[in-house]
């Protein structure tokens, strides 16, 4: 199998592309291809366990550029696509970047997929998609209705990704997944935020009354729901992945705290996010029982791990601070 994998230098795409290389599938791979813009968020070292692979060949490119996309679609049987400008806060402060890489640079892949011929392109979305629920979860065909400038690029792309489906006849695939957590997440997100910022003796913000519910899921658990995706997805469908702990941002925030051995004192309040979503939850019975899948990290030991990671490994984080 020959994958390209769009944004395989961020966080989610390289526990990607580490896994597809050296996990127990590995062997399927005959050749990886990372293209990625390398923004702010990828890191080149995030790549580094599976440098020396021969089956790897890194790329760097924007995927909102046809010239570069074309021929590397055209090589691929598998398109994996994550790249993405993924930070809600930074597309409030400005939204422009969020169309071109999230809209624009989806239908420039689906463009070359649709000409060129691909066995499977799997878009990596987000359950921010479906705007906020008081209670009960999200199935895959509840209303889009997304509320950030980010979430609102991201389901413009899967609007364009069911478009290129249903119009061209590309095998696509749609994932949704909750909040994901692990190592190698660019430290502006709120748990490598929270818990660098302890391990340099600062104090953290949360937002608002710190009422919002996230569901919570190991970065480990996604890719192995999108490779699941990626083997056995039906053309054409989407599905949700999630299933991890689902927490208010106090809760996840008095987690955090214990697990570095912190207290309340560490934690100032700031103002709400404008249009912050209430609560995201997604339904999962359909990836599990058409997939088989289901999660296998539980959030004490996977925050623990995670935790240990972020103290052992300040060579990754400190210079991105310096940034
Ligand atoms: P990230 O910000 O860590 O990484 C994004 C990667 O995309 C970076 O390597 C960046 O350099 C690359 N990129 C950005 N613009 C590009 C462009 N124009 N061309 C090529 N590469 C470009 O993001 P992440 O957290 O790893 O998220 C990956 C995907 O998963 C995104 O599509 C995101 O919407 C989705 N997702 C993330 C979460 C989460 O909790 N982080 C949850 C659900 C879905």
């Amino acid at each position: 199998m020959k994958v390209l994998v769009t944004g395989g230098a961020g966080f989610i795409g390289s526990h990607y592309v580490r896994t597809a290389l050296s996990g127990p599938r590995s062997a399927e791979v005959a050749e990886l291809v990372v293209l990625d813009k390398f923004t702010y968020a990828g890191n080149p070292a995030n790549l580094d366990p599976v440098a020396d692979d021969p089956r790897l060949r890194v790329v760097p490119g924007d995927v909102a550029d046809a010239e570069v996309v074309d021929p590397l679609v055209a090589a691929a049987d598998v398109v994996v696509h994550f790249a993405a400008e993924t930070h809600v806060d930074r597309s409030i402060a400005g939204g422009a970047d969020f169309v071109r890489t999230n809209v624009a640079g989806t239908q420039v892949l689906l463009e070359a997929a649709a000409r060129r011929g691909v066995e499977k392109f799997v878009h990596v979305s987000t359950d921010e998609v479906y705007g906020s629920i008081p209670r009960g979860s999200w199935t895959e065909d509840s209303p889009l209705e997304p509320n950030s400038p980010y979430s609102a690029s991201k389901a413009s792309s899967d609007l364009l990704v069911r478009a290129y489906g249903r119009t061209h006849g590309v095998p696509v695939c749609t994932t949704r997944c909750s909040n994901n957590y692990g190592p190698y997440q660019f430290p502006e997100k709120v748990v490598p935020l929270f818990v660098t910022t302890l391990l340099d003796g600062g104090t953290v913000p949360l937002y608002g009354d710190g009422a919002n519910v996230r569901d919570w899921l190991h970065v480990d658990d996604h890719c192995r729901g999108i490779d699941l995706v990626v083997r056995s997805g039906r053309p054409g469908e989407v599905y949700n992945i999630g299933g991890g702990t689902e927490l208010t941002n106090s809760e996840l925030t008095a987690r955090v705290l214990d697990a570095l051995g912190a207290d309340w004192s560490r934690v100032r309040h700031v103002p709400d996010r404008p249009g912050h979503d209430l609560r995201y939850s997604v339904d999962c019975r359909k990836i599990r029982d058409e997939l088989g899948y289901a999660p296998v990290h539980d959030f004490a030991t996977g925050l623990a791990d995670t935790v240990r990671w972020y103290r052992e490994r300040t060579d990754w984080w400190r210079p991105l601070l310096a940034a």
